[in-house]
C-alpha cells in the first residue's frame, strides 16, 4: 500500500494550508476569546469549494474524497481548531445525512446551499439522557396528517446556533429500541423549535446549542431514509467522521509540535537553548513519532474508505489513537514552554483546552475501544 499523497492531493494540501494560515490562523485567538463563530468563513470556504469535499459535482461538491477531507481537516485545525470544527461539521454530519438519506428535493433545497456556504447544517442525536447509548433516543415524532410532530430535547449540537437546518433523530416507534428511530430534517425556522447557546472548555469559536422541540411540526417529506431505520443508517456513516476527528487531532498536534520545536531552539537556560538538553529532545522525538503514527492511521483509513472497503476498525483506531495522541502532544508542548505555556499570550493554553474534545465527541475513547474489540469478535 502506498501512503504517498498523489500530486493532486499535494496541490490541494498547499491550497488549503494557504487559505487556513492566511484566513483562519490570524483570527483564531480573537474568536476563542469572543466565543463567537465568524459566520463569513462559511461563505468564503463555500466560494473556494471547501464545503462539498465528500459530495459529487452534481450538487456543487468536489468529491467524494476522504483523503482530501482529511487533508482539509488537518490543515484548518492546525490553523485554529474552533473555527475548523465549524467547517468540518458542515462537511460531515451537518450535511451527510441529507446527501445519504434525503430526497432529491431536500438535497436541492438544503444540501446545495450548504455546499455554497449559504446555509449551515447541524446534527442532533445526543439528548440529556442519551449519549454513548445512541439507540435509546427519547425524542418522539408522531404522524399527524401530512406532518410529524416532534417533541423532546437535544444537547451538544455543534453549529447549532448558526444552523439553518438540523438532522434530528427521533423515535417513531415506542419500545422498539434500535428499530424505532427515524431521521428528520428540521428547518430551524419551524414553529415549535427553539435553541440556546452553551459555553464550553475549548473550541470556543465554534458554537454549540441545546435544542427544544415543543409540538414542532415537520412536513412528512422531511423524513430521511427508511422510517425506523435511523440507527442503522447512522452507524453506517459515522466511520467517515471518526477518521476526520483523527485528522483534526493530527492538525492540532502538528501546530503544538511546531511551536514547541521553535521554542526549544529559542529559549535559553543554563547558557544554551533548552533544545540542547536531551530531556527536551526526547519529548520532541516522541511527539514526532506519535504524530506520524496517527497520520498514517488517518490516511490508511481514508484510503480504505475511498475504495468502499469497510473500515470500521481502522476508522476507530485513527480516532482513538489520534485523539489520545493530541492530548499527550499538547501536554508536552505546553511543558516545553514552561510557565509561558500556561499564559494566554501563548497559544498552548488554547491548544490544551481545544485538544480535550477529540476524545469525547463522535464516540468517546471508551466507545472506540468497545468498537475495536468487537471487530476481534469480543
Ligand atoms: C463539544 C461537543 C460537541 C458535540 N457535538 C455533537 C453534535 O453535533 N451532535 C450530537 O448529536 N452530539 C454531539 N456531541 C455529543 C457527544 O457525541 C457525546 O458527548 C458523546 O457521545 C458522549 O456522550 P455523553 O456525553 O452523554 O457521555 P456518556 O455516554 O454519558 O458517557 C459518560 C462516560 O461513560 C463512558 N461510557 C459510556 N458507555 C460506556 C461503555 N459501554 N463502556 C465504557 N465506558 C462507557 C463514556 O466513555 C464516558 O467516559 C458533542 C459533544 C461535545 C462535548
Amino acid at each position: 500500500m502506498d501512503f504517498e499523497l498523489s500530486e493532486e492531493h499535494k496541490i490541494f494540501q498547499r491550497t488549503v494550508a494557504q487559505f487556513a494560515q492566511k484566513e483562519i490562523a490570524p483570527i483564531g485567538e480573537e474568536h476563542d476569546i469572543k466565543e463567537k463563530y465568524p459566520r463569513w468563513i462559511y461563505d468564503r470556504a463555500g466560494e473556494l469549494g471547501f464545503l462539498g469535499i465528500p459530495y459529487p459535482e452534481l450538487y456543487g461538491g468536489t468529491g467524494p474524497d476522504t483523503i482530501a477531507l482529511s487533508i482539509f481537516t488537518e490543515e484548518t485545525t492546525k490553523a485554529d481548531a474552533g473555527i475548523a470544527m465549524g467547517l468540518v461539521v458542515q462537511n460531515t454530519v451537518g450535511t451527510s445525512p441529507v446527501y445519504n438519506f434525503g430526497s432529491e428535493d431536500l438535497k436541492q433545497r438544503y444540501l446545495v446551499p450548504a455546499i455554497k456556504g449559504e446555509y449551515v447544517g447541524s446534527f442532533a442525536l445526543t439528548e440529556p439522557n442519551v449519549g454513548s447509548d445512541a439507540a435509546s433516543v427519547q425524542a418522539t415524532a408522531k404522524e399527524d396528517g401530512d406532518s410529524y410532530i416532534l417533541n423532546g430535547a437535544k444537547v451538544f449540537v455543534s453549529n447549532g446556533m448558526t444552523a439553518k437546518f438540523a438532522t434530528v433523530a427521533a423515535r417513531t416507534d415506542k419500545g422498539k429500541g434500535h428499530q424505532g428511530i427515524s431521521l428528520f430534517l428540521v428547518d430551524t425556522e419551524s414553529p415549535g423549535f427553539s435553541r440556546k447557546g452553551v459555553k464550553k472548555l475549548g473550541i470556543r469559536a465554534q458554537d454549540i446549542a441545546e435544542f427544544a422541540f415543543e409540538d414542532c411540526r415537520v412536513p412528512k417529506e422531511n423524513l430521511m431514509g427508511d422510517k425506523g431505520k435511523a440507527f442503522y443508517h447512522l452507524m453506517a456513516t459515522v466511520q467517515d467522521t471518526r477518521i476526520i476527528v483523527g485528522a483534526a487531532s493530527v492538525g492540532l498536534a502538528k501546530a503544538a509540535f511546531e511551536k514547541a520545536l521553535q521554542y526549544a531552539k529559542d529559549r535559553q537556560q543554563f547558557g544554551q537553548p533548552i533544545g540542547k538538553f536531551q530531556g527536551i529532545q526526547f519529548k520532541l522525538a516522541d511527539m514526532a513519532v506519535e504524530i506520524e503514527t496517527a497520520s498514517l492511521l488517518v490516511f490508511k483509513a481514508s484510503w480504505l474508505n475511498d475504495r468502499g472497503v469497510n473500515c470500521t476498525k481502522e476508522a476507530s483506531m485513527a480516532k482513538l489513537y489520534g485523539s489520545e495522541m493530541v492530548n499527550k502532544v499538547v501536554y508536552q508542548a505546553l511543558q516545553i514552554h514552561g510557565g509561558y505555556g500556561y499564559m494566554r499570550e501563548y497559544p498552548l493554553e488554547r491548544y490544551f483546552r481545544d485538544a480535550r474534545i477529540m476524545e469525547i465527541f463522535e464516540g468517546t475513547s471508551e466507545i472506540q475501544r468497545v468498537i475495536i474489540a468487537k471487530q476481534y469478535g469480543l
